[in-house]
C-alpha cells in the first residue's frame, strides 16, 4: 500500500529524516513511536506531501508519487490525516465538517454527501450530535468527528498524528475505540502514538523513530517484550 525508500528531508541544515525505508501493506496497522523531536510528525506529512522530502521515493498503491500538482492531490485524497488538534471548521456542525470535503473536492451532490456523513457520524458514536457546533463537543467527541471526517474522503491509508495527545485524559479511550473499529475493519493505518497499551493490543508492526532513523521495528511482542536497543529501553523507561 505505501513503501518509502531512502526517505531524507531537512529543515535548512538540520537534516530530519535521515534515509527512511518503510513499508506499509494492506490492512496492516503500523504504530510509530520515539521521543520528542525524532521525526514521526515530518515522516507523516511528508507521506501525505503537507512537507516536501529532499531525497527518496514514495510509492502508494504501487504508483510512484511524483512532485506535481496531480500527483499530490491525488496523494492527499488517497491518504488522509488525523491530527493532535482536530482543526475543525468552528463555524460548520459536526455534519457539515464532515461533508465538506466530499462537497467541495470530491464534487458529491449533497444528499449523497449527507447521507455518508451521518453514517460516519453513527459510525464514531455521535449521531446525536450531528447538528452542534464543535464548540459544544468535549475533546474527544471533536476528535470523533474529525476521523470520520478523514473518512469521509475514502481514503486507502490513514495517518494519525498522536491523535489522543491533546485529550483530557478520560476522553482518550473513545477515540481509540474509533480507531480500533477501524483496525478491525481492515483500514490500513500508520499511527504515531504514546499509547503503548494501544500500540500493544492494535499494531501489526511498532516502529521506533531516534534521531530520524528507524532504530528498531518489529512485531508489538518483540518490539515491547525483548527490546533490544539502548535507546528503545531508555524511552519505555521514561514513558511508564
Ligand atoms: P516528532 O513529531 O517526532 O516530535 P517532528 O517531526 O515534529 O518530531 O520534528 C523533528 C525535528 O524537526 C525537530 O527537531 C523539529 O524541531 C524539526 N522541525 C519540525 N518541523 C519543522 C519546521 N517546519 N521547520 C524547522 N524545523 C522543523
Ligand atoms: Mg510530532
Amino acid at each position: 500500500m505505501i513503501q518509502i525508500k531512502n526517505l531524507h528531508k531537512y529543515f535548512g541544515d538540520l537534516e530530519v529524516l535521515k534515509g527512511i525505508n518503510m513499508e506499509v501493506t494492506e490492512g496492516q496497522v503500523v504504530c510509530m513511536i520515539g521521543s520528542s523531536g525524532s521525526g514521526k510528525s515530518t515522516l507523516l506529512r511528508c507521506i501525505n506531501y503537507l512537507e516536501r522530502k529532499n531525497q527518496g521515493e514514495i510509492w502508494v498503491e504501487g504508483k510512484q508519487i511524483l512532485d506535481r500538482a496531480k500527483d499530490i492531490t491525488e496523494t492527499r485524497q488517497k491518504v488522509g490525516m488525523v491530527f493532535q488538534r482536530f482543526n475543525l471548521f468552528p463555524h460548520m456542525t459536526a455534519l457539515e465538517n464532515v461533508m465538506e470535503g466530499p462537497l467541495t473536492v470530491k464534487k458529491e451532490d449533497k444528499n449523497t454527501a449527507k447521507e455518508k456523513a451521518l453514517a460516519l457520524l453513527e459510525k464514531v458514536g455521535l449521531s446525536d450530535k450531528a447538528n452542534q457546533y464543535p464548540a459544544m463537543l468535549s475533546g474527544g467527541q471533536q476528535q470523533r468527528v474529525a476521523i470520520a471526517r478523514t473518512l469521509a474522503m475514502e481514503p486507502k491509508v490513514v495517518l494519525f498524528d498522536e491523535p489522543t495527545s491533546a485529550l483530557d485524559p478520560e476522553l482518550v479511550g473513545e477515540v481509540l475505540a474509533v480507531m480500533k473499529d477501524l483496525a478491525k475493519e481492515g483500514m490500513t493505518m500508520i499511527i504515531v502514538t504514546h499509547e503503548m497499551g494501544f500500540a500493544k493490543e492494535v499494531a501489526d508492526k511498532v516502529i521506533f523513530l531516534l534521531e530520524g532513523v528507524i532504530a528498531e521495528q518489529g512485531t508489538p511482542q518483540e518490539i515491547f517484550e525483548t527490546p533490544k536497543h539502548e535507546r528503545l529501553k531508555a524511552f519505555f523507561g521514561q514513558i511508564h
